[in-house]
């Protein structure tokens, strides 16, 4: 992944993302923290394809994806709010991204069971997400970010509304996840220890700036401002 100057306006005026560059490597885990406001879902928006940049230019692996349309970037989306169909069971919420990208009938249940596996939901696909619970339901949307075999997946507050024996829970069982497969991850969080316990490097957002971007220790060990220094601090 790759920004190159991007920049980004709502309203015509006030820039919420500022010349932003960025390179992300394959399979890395980068975590995008910053206080609210500070432009990381403008970002993750623009590289899922839901927004489009003012300015500037976004690559996915090497190509140009400005004018690519969401669907064809082949990028898994987990957020906040989980965002699983409601009137279909959980295996058919996963089989959905397949149908969209016509996998075959025998394909799509094979990847269907195992991603619910990977997430130890194997036995619950005949459910509905109403029937489950919240981490179980972020579980849902974990595999179906990933049940089309990504590339890259874009999580957006993925554990804010878990409770924080259940956000630790999903924490480590993301990561793990991640490791296993050797996904590319972007991920956006207000939560400080959150990204430090997750994430191989960390863009430390503010006012629509990269203040830093380092491995979590040397956020800790090397700061290179007072925002950076003061917002690793607090909660820790
Ligand atoms: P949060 O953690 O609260 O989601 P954030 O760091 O992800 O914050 P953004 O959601 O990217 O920040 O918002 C950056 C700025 O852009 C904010 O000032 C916000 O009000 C503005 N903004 C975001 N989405 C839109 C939109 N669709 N239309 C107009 N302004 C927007």
């Amino acid at each position: 992944v790759r920004f190159i100057n991007v920049q980004k306006s709502y309203d015509g005026e006030t820039l919420v993302v500022k010349n932003l560059n960025l390179d992300i490597a394959k399979g890395e885990f980068v975590t995008m923290l910053g206080p609210s406001g500070s432009g990381k879902t403008t970002c993750l928006m623009m590289l899922a394809g839901f927004e489009t940049a003012t300015s500037g230019e976004i690559m996915l692996n090497g190509r140009g994806i400005n004018k690519v349309a969401p669907h064809k970037r082949g990028i898994g989306m987990v957020f906040q709010n989980y965002a699983l169909f409601p009137h279909m069971t959980v295996a058919e919420n996963l089989a959905f991204p397949l149908q969209v990208r016509k996998v075959s009938k025998a394909e799509t249940e094979q990847k269907v069971q195992r991603a619910l596996d990977m997430v130890q939901l194997g036995h619950l696909g005949n459910r509905r997400p109403a029937q489950l619970s919240g981490g179980q339901q972020q579980r849902v949307a974990v595999a179906r970010a990933l049940v089309f075999d990504p590339d890259l997946v874009l999580m957006d507050e993925p554990l804010g509304a878990l409770d924080k024996n259940l956000r630790e829970q999903m924490q480590y069982e993301i990561k793990h996840i991640h490791e296993s497969l050797g996904v590319t991850v972007v991920y956006v969080t207000h939560d400080q220890s959150e990204a430090l316990t997750m994430s191989n490097r960390i863009a430390v957002f503010d006012d629509g700036v990269i203040q830093q971007l380092a491995p979590p220790p040397d956020l800790y060990e090397r700061p290179l401002n007072a925002f950076v220094a003061a917002f690793i601090g607090e909660n820790n």
